[in-house]
């Protein structure tokens, strides 16, 4: 993955720096902007806890203006963070980038405004290869997350809010659980963050993957 983000952008990250990825269709409820919610808290939080290097990817429909403008404030973070803090946005996702960014970062970050999540499946391709979600609780991470055991949740369940009322109050547990506890574990207890990566596989990828999908449309629609 890292040569890749080399060969396209020239910009070589460290492989021992907690790397966030964010990879996945650019509309709206997606909220991609969530994480520079605030670029000032977020710079402190590096210097106190630890440097952070952050890969994006993802396109908007043609047609969702939205989607673009967010891809557009990714890119202007990216560019007030310079020096700071490496951001790469990756153009042309597609399954074969998926694969490199699922497997090759270290934490992977999805931020929806909830209900609005059906599933998620980028967090369940990860989880087979060991890499922890930190993620809202919607779609599947309602029930995929323990806690600290399989990754972290992010904000409370859908609830009657609007987005103005949650946008600042998930913005700030964003940046304390990253401060408080995901860079702590990364980068003072490898051997706990290697337990984290363990659970995923085995309590998140042996429940949430295609054959017991299979399985079940067959047993439960398709033969009922
Ligand atoms: C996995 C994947 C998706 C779906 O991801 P979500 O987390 O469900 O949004 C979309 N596009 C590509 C290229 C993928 O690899």
């Amino acid at each position: 993955m890292l040569d890749h983000v080399r060969n396209k952008t020239g910009i070589h990250l460290d492989a021992s720096v907690l790397t966030l990825g964010f990879a996945r269709r650019a509309t709206a409820y997606k909220r991609l902007d969530l994480l520079f919610a605030d670029l000032d808290r977020l710079q402190a939080l590096v210097e106190r806890a630890g440097p952070l290097q952050i890969i994006y990817s993802g396109k908007a429909h043609p047609r969702d203006h939205e989607g673009k403008q967010l891809i557009a404030k990714v890119f202007e973070a990216a560019q007030r963070l310079r020096g700071r803090i490496d951001v790469i946005y990756l153009e042309d996702y597609d399954m074969n980038l998926g694969r490199l960014l699922t497997a090759g970062v270290d934490v992977w970050l999805n931020t929806p405004h909830p209900p609005m999540e059906a599933s998620g499946t980028s967090g369940m391709k990860a989880a087979l290869n060991g890499v922890p979600s930190f993620s809202v609780l919607d779609g599947w991470w309602v029930e995929g997350c323990v806690e600290g055991i399989t990754g972290w949740s992010l904000g409370e369940p859908a609830t009657a809010q609007h987005e103005g009322d949650r946008w600042w109050a998930d913005a700030e547990q964003l940046y304390a659980k990253l401060e408080s506890d995901i860079m702590p574990l990364y980068y003072h207890d490898p051997e706990g963050f290697a337990a984290v990566r363990r659970s995923a596989i085995f309590l998140n990828g042996s429940f949430f993957n295609t054959e017991r999908m299979i399985r079940e449309y067959i047993a439960k629609a398709y033969f009922h």
